[in-house]
C-alpha cells in the first residue's frame, strides 16, 4: 500500500496455547486463519478469579476445547463482543450456557434493509466463493447487556470495562477497555495487521473515520486486537490509519473526475497491484469511498438514487 501505519507480523502463535500477553491479560489464538483473520481470531481473558472475555470467537471445536480448558478454576462474569462477524461472536452462546454470565455489547446486528436485497445476493456470492470468509454474519446473537457509549460494562477484582462505541466496521461495532491497564480492544475497528473491511450498506466509511478519530482522541497506551500483535502507539497508529483512507478517498474522487464511472474501472486502477482474489472486497471498499463522497456532495449516481456496487457515479 502506497500510505498508513507500519504493520507487523504476529509471531510465535501457536494455537490453543493461553499466553499471557500483559499483566491480568492472556490471549488464546483460534486455528481460523484467512486474508481477513490474518492468524485468526485472538479472544483475551481479563483478570484471574473472576474474569471477562473478550469475543469468544468462532464455532470451531478446537477453540472451544482450548477456552474450556484456559477457563478451568476461573469465574467467568462477563462476555463482551465487539461485533457480530462469525470470526468473533459465535461462541459466545457456548460460553454463556456453560457460565451464566451474561453477555454484553452494543446490540445485536440490525436486520438487513429489504432495499439492499441485490446487495446481499451479491454479498453471499462471494462468501460462497469464499472471498469473504470472515463477513458472514452471526444474526443469532442477541446480548444480554446492551451497553452505551462510554458506559462502564463490568467490572471484577483489579479491572474495570468501558465501552466504546465505534461504528463503521459495523453499525454495532463497540471498541472495550481495560482501564486500569489503559487498554483498549479495539476488535475489528483497528486490525495490527491490515487495514479494516469496510464494507456498505451496514459499513459506512464516514462513520469509520469519525470513529478512528474518536479512539485516536483518547489516551488508552496500549491496543490488543481481535486479528494481529499489540500496538504500543496507537494515537500515532491510528493517525496514519485516517490518512491512508483519506489519501484512498481522494485517489477514487480523482479517478471518477478523471472519467472512470463503474466501480469495476476504479478498481482497476486502484487495485493495480494488487491480487485481483482482492478485487471484489476492494469493490466494496470503493463503494464504501463512493457512498460517502455522494453524502458530501462531490460525487453524484448517475443512473439511480443510491450508491451500489453496479452504479455509474460522475463528478459533481
Ligand atoms: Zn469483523
Amino acid at each position: 500500500m502506497s500510505s498508513g501505519p507500519e504493520f507487523r507480523p504476529l509471531d510465535d502463535v501457536v494455537y490453543g496455547r493461553v499466553d499471557e500477553v500483559a499483566p491480568m491479560l492472556r490471549r488464546v489464538v483460534a486455528e481460523n486463519p484467512s486474508k481477513f483473520t490474518y492468524r485468526g481470531t485472538g479472544t483475551y481473558i481479563i483478570g484471574t478469579g473472576e474474569v471477562a472475555v473478550v469475543d469468544p470467537g468462532p464455532m470451531l471445536d478446537s477453540h472451544r476445547d482450548a477456552l474450556h480448558a484456559a477457563l478451568a478454576g476461573e469465574r467467568v462474569t462477563a462476555i463482551l463482543v465487539t461485533h457480530c462477524h462469525s470470526d468473533h461472536s459465535p461462541l459466545a452462546a457456548w460460553l454463556h450456557e456453560e457460565t451464566g454470565a451474561p453477555t454484553y455489547a452494543f446490540g445485536p446486528h440490525p436486520p438487513a434493509d429489504p432495499d439492499d436485497e441485490v446487495e446481499d445476493e451479491e454479498l453471499a456470492e462471494e462468501i460462497t466463493e469464499g472471498v469473504k470468509v470472515e463477513e458472514t454474519l452471526d444474526h443469532a446473537f442477541e446480548p444480554d447487556v446492551r451497553v452505551a457509549d462510554g458506559e462502564v460494562a463490568a467490572t471484577g477484582p483489579g479491572w474495570t470495562v468501558r465501552g466504546v462505541h465505534t461504528p463503521g466496521h459495523t453499525s454495532n461495532h463497540m471498541c472495550f477497555t481495560f482501564e486500569e491497564e489503559g487498554v483498549l480492544f479495539p476488535g475489528d475497528h483497528v486490525m495490527g495487521w491490515s487495514t479494516t473491511v469496510v464494507s456498505p450498506p451496514d459499513g459506512d466509511m464516514a462513520a469509520y473515520v469519525d470513529s478512528l478519530r474518536k479512539v485516536a482522541g483518547r489516551a488508552d497506551r496500549t491496543y490488543w486486537p481481535t486479528h494481529g500483535p499489540s500496538i504500543d502507539s496507537p494515537q500515532r497508529y491510528v493517525d496514519a490509519l485516517v490518512e491512508h483512507r483519506l489519501q484512498r478517498e481522494q485517489q477514487v474522487l480523482d479517478a471518477v473526475r478523471g472519467g472512470l464511472v463503474e466501480i469495476p474501472a476504479i478498481v482497476a486502477l486502484l487495485y493495480r497491484d494488487v491480487d485481483e482474489k482482492l478485487h471484489k472486497p476492494a469493490g466494496r471498499s470503493v463503494l464504501s469511498h463512493l457512498v460517502k463522497l455522494v453524502d458530501e456532495g462531490s460525487v453524484r449516481v448517475a443512473d439511480g438514487e443510491r450508491a451500489r456496487l453496479k452504479s455509474r457515479y460522475e463528478a459533481v
